[in-house]
């Protein structure tokens, strides 16, 4: 009698093999037979006409903080999500100083839009080194998997303390602290180090957050420590500039270590020139020995802005801040006044803010956002444009695109979009294995971004929606979010449906499946307001062998475990 049988799903195993029907047996929360007709089960569920497939494994996370708070690590579990990585781009909470908490949430703030009031309630810092963290975050019950990188600003601030803060040259002692540091935070389970290399990530105050632009021999310091500790990725956000620009560092390392570095390389994104060449060099690097992928998102990056949203273009004009503080309902009344709406819009600037340093092209770049979420506009959809059907100012358009829905729609500002307005350049990458699927930034620009659902994303959109110029097999982006994500970190124990593996499964109703619009809500600690966004079809969501989700509604099951680097299981 087996634990549990998923009964005659169509099962897409994650490794990339044809779908085929059949059953799925679990025995202490480990898959014992895929395919074929499984014996009778204590639990079985009956799967005919749903998608089973492996648990998604989101490796570009932020959930540092949440995860102290947020047994369900939503909304990326709503998602299908059993395994989450975080600590990326150089940020996170350990290792930690008593008296430097305050630092590490106020970066935590500026860089990645989660707000201080939320991590200060939210998180109690037992811990100081990175052993601690872990050990701490395992204590605590959890619905699925979290797995943590050492984030090279806490390192640097714990290392060097203000020194190390204003991005002072470190010392061959401070590059040894950090050595051994990163060594035995990976020993006691790490999966990686991070930094962030990148204009883009800065303090409140305006400063570079700490080991921006800092000596290649402070990265190799680190890079090194994963090579003492014999596993690990290595993720690193870069302008890829100065040393960064012919990678050099990174394929003397990768060879030296044999471990990989996973590049989040920002630029001109996806539809840009630059990238081919870029991909075209790592091809090289790798078949020279290095080990070196890059980052890819499932959809352009965006910010979204509305009425309840960090930043809109509507912040900060003079008849706009007199009624910012009224509820969203009691706001759309009045901006709905004639009057109002004339004063607010003359105020409006030329061309949309620039909130995140990146190119874009004003109007022509913001598009209604909808319900359904249109995350592929076409150029017509544009508010320029619409401006111009309309007989409108563009500024005008967005006023009341923002009014739409009741207040609650979206203007969406997706990051490199206008030299194609299309995701057609995206579909090659996404079948090109020198890149990973990453990016979705979970937990991270709570009211600004959310790109956390991009797992559902990539099965409605990429495999059944798509109409233009084509889709992409659904056994390849379940291998995609699952197999090549675990892989990459080590982590052999799931991410397929293959006896002997973690029963990590989603069961999917793939015709239904749907994502619905993001929207802002305040359930964070301290009432802290962020974006989430709820997703249709997952039927059941199956951690170590027990359900955690139940069409969409938890079942308090709390099987989750700290993943832990350089073993072969979860603890
Ligand atoms: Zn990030």
């Amino acid at each position: 009698m087996h634990d549990l049988v998923i009964r005659n799903g169509k099962i897409v195993d994650g490794t990339g093999q044809p779908a085929r029907s059949g059953d799925i047996a679990v025995d202490g929360g480990v898959i014992t037979s895929a395919g074929g007709k499984a014996g009778a089960g204590r639990r079985e569920i009956d799967a005919g006409g749903l998608l089973v497939a492996p648990g998604w494994v989101d490796i570009h996370s932020h959930y540092d903080g949440q995860v102290v708070w947020d047994p369900y690590v939503t909304p990326s579990s709503w998602h299908g999500v059993t395994t989450v990585i975080m600590g990326n781009c150089g940020v996170g909470f350990a290792p930690v100083r008593p008296g430097a908490e305050e630092y590490l949430i106020n970066l935590m703030e500026a860089v990645e839009d989660i707000p201080t009031a939320t991590l200060a309630a939210g998180i109690n810092f037992e811990w100081e080194t990175f052993g601690d963290y872990l050990d701490a975050l395992s204590r605590m019950k959890r619905a699925i998997d979290i797995g943590a990188q050492i984030g090279h600003c806490a390192l640097r601030v714990y290392v060097m303390g203000e020194r190390g803060a204003r991005n002072e040259e470190a010392t061959p002692d401070d590059l040894a602290a950090m050595f051994a540091i990163v060594r035995d935070g990976m020993k006691a389970g790490a999966l990686g180090a991070s930094t962030s290399r990148t204009h883009v990530h800065r303090t409140r105050a305006g400063e570079l957050v700490p080991g921006t632009f800092v000596s290649v021999d402070e990265v190799l310091a680190i890079g090194k420590a994963l090579g003492a500790a014999g596993h690990g990725v290595f993720e690193v956000i870069s302008d890829m500039k100065g040393p960064d620009q012919s990678m050099g560092w990174m394929i003397e390392l990768t060879k030296a270590t044999g471990l990989p570095i996973s590049l989040a390389a920002l630029g001109d994104g996806p539809t840009g020139p630059g990238i081919r060449r870029r991909l075209d060099f790592m091809r090289q690097a790798n078949a020279g020995g290095a080990r070196l992928v890059s980052q890819l998102a499932v959809r352009s990056p965006g910010q979204l802005m509305g009425l309840e949203t960090s930043s809109n273009p509507l912040i900060g004009l003079p008849s706009y801040d007199e009624i910012a503080h009224l509820p969203v309902s009691e706001r759309v009344v009045r901006m709905r006044d004639p009057q109002v709406r004339a004063r607010i819009i003359s105020e409006m600037p030329e061309t949309d803010s620039n909130h995140f340093n990146v190119p874009t092209d004003g109007y022509a770049n913001l598009f209604p956002l909808g319900e359904p979420p249109n995350y592929e506009p076409t150029k017509e959809m544009n508010l320029e444009e619409r401006a111009k059907r309309e007989g409108k100012s563009p500024q005008a358009a967005y006023y009341d695109t923002m009014l739409e829905r009741d207040g609650r729609e979206l203007v969406y500002r997706p990051f490199n979009y206008t030299r194609s307005y299309s995701l057609d350049p995206v579909r090659d990458l996404l079948l090109d294995p020198v890149n990973i699927i990453s990016l979705s930034d979970g937990g991270a620009h709570c009211a600004e971004i959310c790109d956390a659902g991009a797992p559902t994303f990539l099965l409605e959109h990429w495999v059944r929606d798509r109409g233009r110029n084509g889709r992409i097999p659904l056994e390849t982006a379940v291998k995609r979010q699952t197999r090549e994500t675990a892989q990459l970190y080590g982590l052999e124990d799931r991410g397929a449906l293959l006896p002997g593996l973690k029963a990590d499964i989603n069961l999917i109703d793939f015709d239904r499946l749907k994502s619905f619009a993001p929207e802002i809500v305040a359930d964070f600690p301290a009432n802290g307001k962020r974006f989430i966004q709820r997703a249709e079809g997952y039927k059941y969501t199956i951690v170590s062998g027990e359900v955690v989700f139940q069409d969409g509604e938890p079942t308090g099951a709390m099987p989750g475990k700290v993943v832990r680097g350089g073993q072969k299981s979860a603890q």
